[in-house]
């Protein structure tokens, strides 16, 4: 069954809830994402390979959120171009159930298990 409007502007909502979180947490995470000054004498080698791996964490992270909010904004364009919940690979219907944990997937449950078994 195709979304209902209500169904399509709950979702919209949270898209849109998430693109803000999403772009929040990326602005807070950018000041501890900037490189680390390896030749200040006060820190010593061991605190050093800390602070690089802790980067390598946060930029790691913030990786993946830049990825979501990706996902999140041409979610928000398939809304507003009537394609929004269709699977992009069998074109058939992506579940409701599953567009409310993840409303940003363009895949359908089949499809994303089969993906990602390959
Ligand atoms: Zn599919």
């Amino acid at each position: 069954m195709p979304l209902d409007p209500s169904e399509r502007s709950e979702l919209r909502d949270r898209l849109e809830t998430l693109a803000r979180e999403l772009e929040a947490g990326l602005r807070s995470s950018a000041e501890a994402a900037r490189p680390v000054e390896l030749d200040q004498p006060a820190i010593g080698r061991v605190s050093r390979i800390d602070a690089i791996q802790q980067q390598k964490m946060i930029e790691a992270n913030r990786e993946a959120q830049r990825a979501r909010l990706l996902a999140v904004q041409s979610a928000l364009v398939r809304i507003d171009e009537g394609e929004f919940g269709e699977c992009r690979a069998c074109g058939e219907e992506i579940g409701l159930g599953r567009l409310r944990a993840r409303p940003e997937s363009n895949t359908c449950i089949e499809c994303q298990s089969a993906r990602e078994r390959s």
